[in-house]
């Protein structure tokens, strides 16, 4: 065995494999991977084989399309057969909901240039005579969907890896691994050490063990998941005999099953409820080729339906039951990219779809590893998503959660509600009392919106259709009813979050916004590095507010921080609140070596209030005695303050486009703030409002948000950062690349969309833009704009197409809607109510 690599991959799973594939591809043949037992002896070799091009997310939706593209050549490459069956995949629709949800899918489908057909009953049946279809509205259909053998797919990106010199050792357990001093990792195995640049974590099962071995909590748990097979039946068999091809792969979503033939019988694959994490505390040292006791009465419901569905499946006999270990995360997306906290270690961890995203998912990390970044946004599988709260008892209640849900429809406004709530501002209660109807970001509760006193809709009254993943609404309270109905279209909560913003533009709002990202940077070398480091100029005068953006060494946005000079080196930085590891992670990964910059981390140690609307100012004045003029405290800018007894840092920014100051506060006196508000306020008609109402006037203002218009995949110049972008302030992270693709041309402008003619759903990012037929770019964000009275939208559109009063279509929801370019900020395109 060698004693050095570059990479070490550990773990021989598919997962594994396809990253090592990956390295050799992109010229790093310098690398090996280590696997206990037998490659495919984890979870791969039980694999039901699936590769659902299937995903709401625009990322993991590029790495499935990626990896079925790559299994089709490998073979011609390799010369080693992987199975891979392009027999089809029939997605079946039984409510309303469920259509909606395949309209909304197919618009990100275009997007990203998966073809989607949508069949009617009749045309199910002649593809699947076998399935009756009764009750159906119709169905999708991926023509370029399948199966494929894993193992083999698995033996094939091995013989590819090692063709290019890649080196793979079977039977040799990883036991131990250290960062030495010089920043080298150093992996101890049974059969002797390799010293590397570089390791790669793809143990399945095994991730957490791996990641004690470094001190790393991974969010990986698995749920036990079961598929059936049965008996061959006559009647595919006749079909095999006359030539006929064979059915592809049906899914009942509703009743949340697959199914697909397997040597002329079928195969069904539920996800039902109460499927029990697994291996708590990692599998046993011995294991391999490991299944548990099957529990068909678990699956019952599923088959009774699929009975129903396609009744030749209950003629047969069952012939095996797979009952076995799959990874899941809180959300049910894999863990691909750099592991939290340390330099070079990498993690493709937590897949349940791993077969299908083996391929990408190695694609993706091999260039983060060889180029330094990746190039389609991965946000939605980044390590960096989940924080340390997500402990071994959460991710048991979100993991099995994730598993459940894997069919009911995915709706954008849905709150899951196990593990909750977990992390809470101390006004929580009060908030509470006020309405609030919380969401959830990060482990933390955030409100939402607010829902007038008695307000509830009585569950007994809302339509049930008879399908198993019935769930558009949360848990019902005891009176047995709820605040909210999920919807892919404008809901119950509409008009009450429209009420919210009427307040706030009349008079004056309140908003916790507590969860926050929050960083003190200090130190003599904190300005340098922030100018060095970030796009905008870091102002000179203290007290003055920079929005600023971390970009990547191409040119996109990595993260984006509002900069605020506190007192000589002492700067605070502010990001989102869902990206508080991965924005301070990518901070800690940039600091210098010499020690001249200090972080710390002030997120649970601060809380913040957004005061907003025309009537703040006259509130907070009756509050402090600091002068908060226009002309001594202007817009964008902070200051000490006290608001009564309370000190306070006011900024006089916000995300909402109207007169307003956030107001950062010790967390421990945010009872005594919230009341001293709300004391005040009373005589102005002072309301609370929820991240919906935030979102809404946010779009009106034309305000980008990270993973949306800005991203690695988009330049800062394509998402029209010109504003907050200096290349002429000296070097800075993506400054050379900024300047040459300028000379170059984008491929994508940012726009501001009016939809002329949506009256029931707003676009909600993802859809697609279309110029005469043919596909011109996509929303990112999308909504109703209550000041403005307009459905909006923001998007990237071909540069040519970007002019003010172009007019394009916008298809949402499977209906194409007129829509035309407008100007920047639709609603005071001039900030005239930010600057009063
Ligand atoms: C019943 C069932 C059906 C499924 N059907 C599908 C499907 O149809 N489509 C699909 O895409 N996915 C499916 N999956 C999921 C799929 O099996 C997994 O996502 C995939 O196999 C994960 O691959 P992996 O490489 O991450 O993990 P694994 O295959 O488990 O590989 C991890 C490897 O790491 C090794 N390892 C761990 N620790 C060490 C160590 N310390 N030293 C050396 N080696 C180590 C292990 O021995 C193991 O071989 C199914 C899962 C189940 C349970």
């Amino acid at each position: 065995m060698r004693t050095h690599a570059r990479v070490v991959v550990i773990g021989g799973g598919v997962v594994g494999v396809g990253t090592l594939y990956h390295l050799a591809r992109k010229g790093w043949t310098d690398v090996c991977l280590i696997e206990r037992k037998e490659l495919t002896s984890g979870s791969t070799w039980h694999a039901a084989g699936l590769l659902p091009l299937f995903n709401l997310s625009y990322s993991v939706g590029q790495l499935h399309k990626y990896s079925v593209k790559l299994y089709e050549s490998l073979e011609a490459e390799t010369g080693q057969h992987v199975g891979f069956r392009k027999v089809s995949n029939i997605r079946l629709a039984r409510t309303k909901d469920r259509w909606d949800e395949y309209m909304y899918y197919k618009g990100i489908a275009d997007t990203i240039g998966i073809r989607v057909e949508v069949l009617t009953p009749d045309e199910v049946k002649a593809i699947w005579p076998l399935c009756e279809t009764d009750g159906l509205l119709g169905a999708i259909r991926h023509p370029d969907d399948g199966y494929i053998q894993p193992a083999d797919l698995t033996q094939a990106m091995a013989k590819g890896a090692r063709q290019r010199g890649a080196e793979i050792y079977r039977f040799t357990t990883v036991t131990g691994i250290e960062q030495q001093p010089d920043g080298l990792w150093l992996v101890k195995t049974d059969k002797g050490d390799i010293t590397c640049e570089h390791v790669v974590s793809a143990t399945g099962n095994f991730a957490r063990k791996t990641g004690a071995m470094v001190g790393l909590d991974i969010p990986v748990i698995p749920v036990e998941h079961q598929y059936i097979v049965t008996e061959p039946h006559p009647a595919i068999q006749a079909r095999h005999a006359a030539g006929l091809p064979e059915m592809g792969v049906l899914r009942e979503s509703d009743s949340a099953w697959y199914m697909r033939e397997e040597a002329g019988g079928l195969i069904l694959g539920p996800y039902e409820k109460g499927a029990p994490c697994c291996y708590m505390d990692g599998p046993a040292d011995d294991s391999e080729y490991e299944l548990f006791q099957e529990d068909l009465d678990r699956l019952a419901p599923h088959i009774e339906t699929a009975m129903v569905r396609v009744p030749a499946f209950g003629e047969v006999g069952v012939k095996k039951v797979y009952n076995g270990a799959i990874a899941y995360t809180p959300d049910g997306s894999p863990i691909v990219g750099p592991a939290p906290g340390l330099k070079n270690f990498w993690l493709n961890e937590g897949h349940s779809f791993g077969v299908t995203a083996s391929g990408g998912a190695g694609w993706q990390l091999a260039e983060w590893i060889v180029e330094g970044e990746p190039t389609i946004d991965m946000g939605g599988v980044d390590p960096r998503r989940f924080g340390p709260y997500a402990s071994r008892g959460y991710l048991r209640e979100k993991n099995e959660e994730a598993y459940r849900n894997v069919f009911t429809p995915h709706y954008p406004d849905e709150e899951r509600e196990a593990a909750r709530p977990l992390k809470t501002s101390p006004c929580y209660d009060r908030m509470k009392a006020l309405g609030a109807v919380f969401g959830s970001v990060y482990g933390w509760e955030r409100p939402n919106w607010f829902a007038p006193a008695g307000y509830g809709i009585d569950v007994a009254s809302l339509d049930k259709p008879d399908v198993i993943t019935n769930h558009n609404h949360p848990t019902p309270d005891a009176d047995g009813t709820v605040k909210e109905i999920w919807s892919f279209r404008r809901s119950n909560y509409f008009e009450h979050v429209g009420n919210e913003i009427r307040a706030v533009t009349e008079g004056v709002g309140l908003q916790d916004m507590t969860p926050f990202a929050k960083m003190l940077v200090t130190g003599p070398g904190a300005r340098a590095w922030l100018d060095r480091i970030l796009a905008n100029r870091i102002p000179k005068q203290r007290g003055r507010l920079a929005l600023s953006h971390l970009l990547t060494p191409s040119g996109g946005v990595r993260a984006e921080f509002t900069v605020y000079e506190r007192a000589a080196n002492q700067f605070y930085l502010v990001s989102a609140g869902g990206l508080e590891r991965h924005d301070h992670d990518v901070l800690e990964r940039l600091l210098p070596a010499d020690g001249s910059v200090n972080l710390r981390p002030l997120t649970t140690s601060m809380g913040v209030f957004v005061l907003a609307g025309p009537r703040s100012r006259e509130l907070l004045q009756s509050l402090t005695d600091t002068d908060l003029s226009n002309a001594a405290f202007p817009w964008l800018t902070g200051k000490a303050l006290s608001v009564g007894t309370v000190g306070v840092d006011a900024l006089r920014v916000n995300f909402v486009g109207e007169l307003g100051w956030e107001l950062h506060h010790p967390i421990e006196m945010q009872n005594r703030l919230f009341d001293l508000i709300i004391e005040a306020g009373k005589p102005l008609g002072i309301r609370p409002f929820g991240i919906r109402a935030m979102v809404s006037m946010a779009l009106e203002k034309s305000y980008r948000n990270m993973g949306r218009e800005l991203s690695i995949e988009y330049s800062a110049y394509e998402s029209a950062l010109d504003r907050f972008v200096h290349p002429n302030k000296g070097d800075f992270i993506g400054r050379d690349a900024l300047v040459a693709g300028r000379e170059k041309g984008y491929p994508n402008r940012f726009v501001t969309l009016e939809l002329l003619d949506a009256t029931e759903a707003d676009a909600r990012g993802s859809e697609p833009i279309l110029k005469d037929g043919v596909l011109v770019g996509r929303c990112t964000s999308g909504g109703y704009g209550w000041r403005t009275g307009k459905s909006l939208a923001l998007a990237m559109v071909r540069p040519d197409l970007g002019e003010v009063g172009t007019e394009l279509e916008v298809t949402v929801l499977g209906t194409k809607h007129r829509a035309v370019v407008v100007p920047e900020s639709p609603f005071d395109p001039d900030n005239l109510r930010l600057r009063a």
